[in-house]
């Protein structure tokens, strides 16, 4: 059994990504630029959007944090995004969710300028990917990708069933590894909430992609011998071992799940790391579409 290394396949990108930002700023003078929208105080989001800041300046790319109060009203954050999409130093906007109540999120997402939406949530981005044209892809599920085309992890004619339908996970995933294309081609099943026993998909697959939000929802009688687990739950659990009180885990019983699994990722350490990884890769991607 092998581990899929999400913490150091995300550094490779960054570190890949921090040359070619050298190189364009030695040849061109420019730099790849990225602005955080953050609306309120959201806790959780504060830490992510700090993440996101220093994973930029890591690798020179210019970035800056736009916080903006809890009570602003839709209307002038909507006037905000507009001057970002204007503006020549910012190649990529990325809105933090979620948004307050009295915000529409979608009008928000439609507002952005496609060639700038680094998070692919638009839905010119969303709906490029399905018909398979190149676009911004959401950065999960794109990590997901990044992670087995690393691994060499085959995916033609593979069996993979998607534990979850959400629109930032489960539904893009699916869609990525069903196009015709190189280092996707699979067959793709996604199972929900609604599916009266789950095992008798996850049994079948080849490769298993579990973005429920249950710990430990994938036992290893649900799975087949072989099987590439990708798990991308994050889920807290009291745990009177640790200083906290709780630890992470993931959507799959890790240790069981082991003695079966050819390829698993680690929950922390596998999926979690490849998001911000990739949201850079966007961002450099958007500067080279904006600047050539
Ligand atoms: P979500 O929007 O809550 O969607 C969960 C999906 O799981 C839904 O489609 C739901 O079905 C399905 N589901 C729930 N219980 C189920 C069950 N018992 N059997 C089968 N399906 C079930 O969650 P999400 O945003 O996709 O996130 C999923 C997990 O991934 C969370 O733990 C989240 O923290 C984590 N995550 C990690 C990253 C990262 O690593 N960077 C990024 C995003 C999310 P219905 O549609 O029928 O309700």
């Amino acid at each position: 059994m092998q581990i899929i290394d999400g913490k150091k396949t995300a550094a490779d990108i960054r570190e890949e990504l921090r040359l070619k930002i050298s190189e364009a700023r030695e040849t061109s003078d420019k730099v790849p630029g990225l602005v955080t929208i953050l609306v309120g105080e959201n806790p959780a989001s504060k830490v992510y959007v700090n993440m996101k800041i220093k994973a930029c300046s890591q690798i020179g790319m210019h970035s800056k944090l736009e916080k903006l109060d809890e009570s602003i009203s839709e209307e002038d954050l909507l006037k905000i995004i507009d001057d970002y999409n204007n503006d020549p130093l910012f190649h990529g906007i990325l809105v933090q969710l979620p948004l307050p109540k009295h915000i529409d999120e979608d009008k928000v997402i439609e507002s952005l300028n496609p060639q700038k939406d680094v998070d692919g949530f638009h839905p010119i981005s969303v709906g490029k990917l399905v018909i398979g044209k190149d676009t911004f892809k959401s950065c999960t599920p794109f990590g997901i990708m990044e992670l087995l085309k690393r691994y060499n992890i085959d995916t033609k004619g593979k069996h993979v069933v998607v534990v979850g339908r959400s629109n930032i996970v489960g539904k893009p995933i699916a869609n990525m590894l069903v196009q015709k294309e190189e280092g996707a081609n699979a067959v793709v099943t996604i199972c929900h909430s609604a599916a009266p026993d789950l095992s008798v998909f996850t049994k079948q697959a080849d490769i298993l992609i579990a973005a429920v939000g249950r710990a430990h929802l994938i036992t290893k009688e649900m799975v087949k011998d072989n099987v590439v687990i990708i798990d991308v739950g994050i889920n807290s659990i009291d745990d009177p071992n640790s200083k906290k009180g709780y630890k992470l885990v993931g959507d799959v019983d890790f240790e069981g799940v082991s003695e079966k699994a050819s390829y698993i990722t680690p929950v922390p350490g596998g999926v979690g790391p490849m998001t911000i990884a990739m949201l850079l890769s966007n961002t450099f991607k958007a500067f080279k579409i904006i600047e050539n």
